[in-house]
């Protein structure tokens, strides 16, 4: 199956007591047995539900996966993946990442024996220098937030093997539309399902996808002995959001290079960052493992000026302020008070993450608004 028969389709059954068309919402918390032991596959609701398992198998699929499972956020899926190391270990992770990932790493993990480090592998040779015998677990993020870095998978992930480590990616930016990590050599695939899968800004949720049977039997036992599940409504929505990502998608990628090629003509702009631009230091890579450029950008303006950033983002109309990114309304975000304000401000500028940089979710209104928006905001 194709990409857009399988949003509609995969691992979605007519429902097998009345024939619904549409996974019905199973909101139950437990299920009858005949006889104590004999059920029909499902005992209880943290451990499984009907609804939740039409999403994971759909969502496998789209990642070219054998296995899927999800969590009630994106931080749930990652907390879960973390909980597969022991303490003492090592993770390497992308410099540039989610504030939320971070914060989850330094806060908790740390505290809990994980080891952390933060390093920069747009040169993916680096790797090799910092791998140790103790590093088990490497955490890509690419395209990355809110630098829109591009990392090269196939080469991180054969270095990351040959040292025995396994590989996550957290595909969020991408989705399974635009990359596929796991074709890449991936052991994990990690998704936010609150941002494009959902699409809608109307569930929070997230994601494992692998097709290691042995890590999936053990994230699956996190899964339910840690119990961090999410409900079947959620699980209706992201389902019902999925059937249409392929056509979001693509328009996502078109507004936002539309607005990329704006930005990068307008005269007080400085810097746009946005992997489908020849001129992104990573564009090669970008074009080598992504089928399309994203929906994501940012941007700074010139002079460097704190009070002149600030005036952008109170100044829009269409794009909202507001943290997230994914749905179907543009939004327009500030890293540096907002998504990424939990990283203190030396570590945030080291990571070329300045305070006049303004992110975009670019949504999928017309982009001839969204440009009149833009430049009537910048003045
Ligand atoms: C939002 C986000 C997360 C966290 O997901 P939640 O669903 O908010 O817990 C992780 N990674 C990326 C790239 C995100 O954008």
């Amino acid at each position: 199956m194709k990409f857009a028969t399988k949003v509609i389709h995969a691992g979605i059954h007519p429902d097998p007591t009345t024939g619904a068309i549409m996974t019905p919402i199973y909101q139950t918390s437990t299920y009858v047995q005949e006889a104590p032991g004999r059920h029909k596959g499902y005992e209880y609701a943290r451990t499984s539900n009907p609804t939740r398992d039409a999403l994971q198998a759909n969502l496998a699929a789209l990642e070219n996966c054998r296995y899927g499972l999800c969590f009630s956020s994106g931080l749930a899926a990652t907390d879960a993946v973390l909980k597969l190391l022991s303490k003492g270990d090592e993770v390497l992770s992308t410099s540039d990442i989610y504030g939320g990932t971070y914060r989850l790493f330094v806060k908790v993990f740390e505290r809990l024996g994980l080891r952390f480090r933060f390093v920069d592998l747009q040169n993916p040779a680096r790797l090799a220098d910092y791998l140790t015998a103790k590093t088990k677990l490497v955490w890509i993020e690419t395209p990355s937030n809110p630098m829109m870095q591009i990392i090269d998978l196939e080469a991180v992930c054969t270095l990351a093997h040959q040292h025995g480590a396994y590989v996550a990616v957290d595909n969020t930016f991408a989705t399974p539309y635009l990359q596929n990590p796991a074709e890449w050599g991936a052991d994990l695939v990690v998704h936010s399902a609150t941002k494009y899968l959902g699409g809608h800004s109307d569930v929070v949720m997230g994601a494992v996808l692998t097709n290691n049977e042995e890590l999936y039997e053990r994230l699956k036992f996190l899964q339910n002995a840690c119990g961090a599940v999410p409900g079947p409504m959620d699980c209706f929505l992201v389902l019902r959001g999925i059937k249409t990502l392929h056509v979001r998608m693509q328009r996502h990628c078109e507004n936002a290079e539309k607005i990329a090629d704006f930005l990068v003509s307008h005269p007080k702009v400085e810097d746009v960052f946005y992997p489908g631009i020849p001129a992104h230091p990573n564009h090669a890579v970008a074009r080598k493992q992504m089928r399309g450029f994203g929906g994501m950008l940012s941007f700074t303006l010139k002079g460097n000026r704190m009070e002149d950033a600030l005036k952008v983002l109170s100044n829009t109309r269409l794009f909202a302020l507001a943290e997230s990114l994914g749905g179907v309304e543009s939004l327009i975000g500030h890293p540096a008070t907002m998504t990424h304000a939990s990283i203190p401000k030396e570590e945030r500028e080291s990571r070329g993450l300045r305070d006049t940089l303004i992110r975009l979710s670019v949504g999928i209104e017309d982009a001839d608004d969204l440009m009149s928006d833009l430049e009537q905001a910048i003045g």
